[in-house]
């Protein structure tokens, strides 16, 4: 069947939506376009790129007419580069979007009609949030480069500054960049696998100041590895810990399975709130603390805990959202599937002298089934999956356990909105739902959810 456009034809069209991934949606006689960089109430001269039997997309080439909401992107690659989506929409416009999306897919996958979806929690200053970069290096026209990738691609894009990074985390980038581009440390080559350099990370705790340098080789050698150690730390006092990890596969993934520290400790720490964690070169931690700090009050709001629950949290990292909930909760139990983030969890644990927080380390859907078999039964679940939701087991296990209270951190609505429906149909109401900005400038969207039993 003939689509109302084809490829490489130049139309005006009126937007009036945005997709999940920030791409403004028009329609011209009924057939969707999909095309990044504008907004809803935008006119514009667009070129077809690709069709599609229901839908196509579409290059923004001239704005004939612009929203109120739009605004001039700061940086100077967002055209270019993957990280952000959203930089020329208002921040307003952003949480109101971000909002809309919430409750679009929870009407839509999860048949929650009437649900209370909360304005979004946004930040004061939503910039130089981030607490983590990780970027690739490489080559470009034969100088030493490193950056995000581009949109849709492995071509890096060279940066010198990110406005959603901490600035010293972004002057620490330079400085190793600036030493590797010294002594000649060959990148890292994904398409020949050859080259010693592949990643830069470097962590800040931000209540701390304290910094991480993780340096990803492919090489269990790292060439004038005495220069990062010196040179690093010298230039800043901040950084208390340099780590090289071997990473030898042809893999997207970017750590590997051996971490050596370098110099200095294993591990920083940061706060959140009153709980202190020790974080180190592969633990997961929230990347925008700020922000994370709203997301667990939110939660322990949630819990409703008043000293006499079982807590059971599910997913639980490295023990943050237990140890949040521990100080109020009778008995909290976690459960996280890296054997190593539950290492780093009972260290937490002992840093903060909390004795009634016990972890283990498996899937939540074959650990929480067995702790149920033996006895444990929560008044209050936690759960705070990954981005495919939760599995099938452990819902099952949710709604035979029958606990008062369910509190769901999600940072994907629309699995969020599916794993509600299971809930709602075995018999949990859910009463509010609270989205949390933690990821300002791009699509991504965090909620925490109450549920009761019904
Ligand atoms: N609650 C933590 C971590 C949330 S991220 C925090 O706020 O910091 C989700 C976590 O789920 C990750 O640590 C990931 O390793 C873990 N995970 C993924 N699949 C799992 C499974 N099947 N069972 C238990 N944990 C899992």
């Amino acid at each position: 069947m003939a689509t109302p456009v084809k490829k490489n034809d130049i139309i005006d069209v009126t937007f009036h939506d945005l997709t999940h991934d920030g791409s403004g949606v028009g329609k011209i006689d009924g057939y969707a376009l999909f095309v990044p960089n504008v907004l809803p109430g935008e006119k514009a001269k667009i070129k077809v790129l690709k069709t599609k039997k229901g839908y196509g997309y579409g290059k923004l080439l001239e704005l004939q007419t612009s929203s109120p909401d739009r605004v001039d992107p700061p940086c100077d690659i967002y055209d270019q580069c993957g990280g952000c989506q959203l930089q020329h929409l208002s921040y307003a416009g952003q949480l109101n979007y971000k909002r809309n999306q919430v409750k679009e897919v929870l009407e839509r996958i999860g048949g929650l009609k009437d649900i209370h979806v909360k304005p979004v929690l946004g930040m004061d200053d939503p910039w130089r949030y981030r607490n983590k970069v990780q970027v690739p290096v490489g080559v470009k026209d034969g100088e030493f480069i490193a950056g995000f990738y581009q949109k849709r691609s492995h071509q890096i894009v060279d940066m010198d500054h990110c406005l959603i990074q901490d600035s010293l985390n972004d002057e620490v980038v330079q400085k190793v960049k600036q030493i590797a581009k010294d002594c000649g440390i060959e990148p890292y080559n994904e398409q020949t696998h050859r080259g010693i350099l592949r990643h830069i990370v470097t962590r800040i705790g931000q209540n701390t100041g304290e910094i991480m340098v993780v340096l990803v080789t492919k090489t269990e050698e790292l060439p004038f590895r005495k220069r990062f150690i010196k040179e690093i730390p010298e230039a800043f006092p901040e950084v208390k810990s340099i780590a090289q990890n071997i990473n030898s596969k042809r893999t997207n993934t970017i750590f590997g399975e051996k971490t050596n520290t370098l110099w200095g400790r294993e591990e920083i720490y940061d706060t959140i709130g009153d709980i202190k964690f020790a974080i180190s070169a592969r633990s997961f931690y929230q990347v925008n603390p700020v922000q994370t700090h709203v997301l667990y009050n939110q939660a322990l709001e949630y819990a409703g805990l008043t000293g006499k629950e079982t807590v059971i949290d599910a997913y639980c990292g490295i023990g943050t959202i237990s140890l949040f909930l521990a100080k109020k909760a009778k008995q909290v139990y976690g459960v996280e599937i890296v054997p190593q983030a539950i290492e780093d969890a009972k260290i937490n644990a002992e840093l903060n002298e909390l004795d009634n927080v016990t972890f283990e380390a498996g899937k939540a859907e074959e650990v929480i089934p067995a702790w149920y078999k033996q006895g444990i039964k929560a008044d209050v679940l936690v759960v705070d999956p990954p981005r495919k939701g939760c599995d099938e087991a452990l819902l099952n296990t949710m709604i035979e356990m029958k606990p008062e209270r369910i509190v769901y951190v999600s940072c994907n609505p629309s699995t969020l909105a599916r794993d509600l429906k299971i809930l709602e149909a075995g018999g949990f109401k859910t009463v509010e739902v609270q989205p949390v900005d933690m990821f300002p400038q791009t699509t991504h969207t965090e909620c925490v959810v109450r549920l009761d039993l019904k």
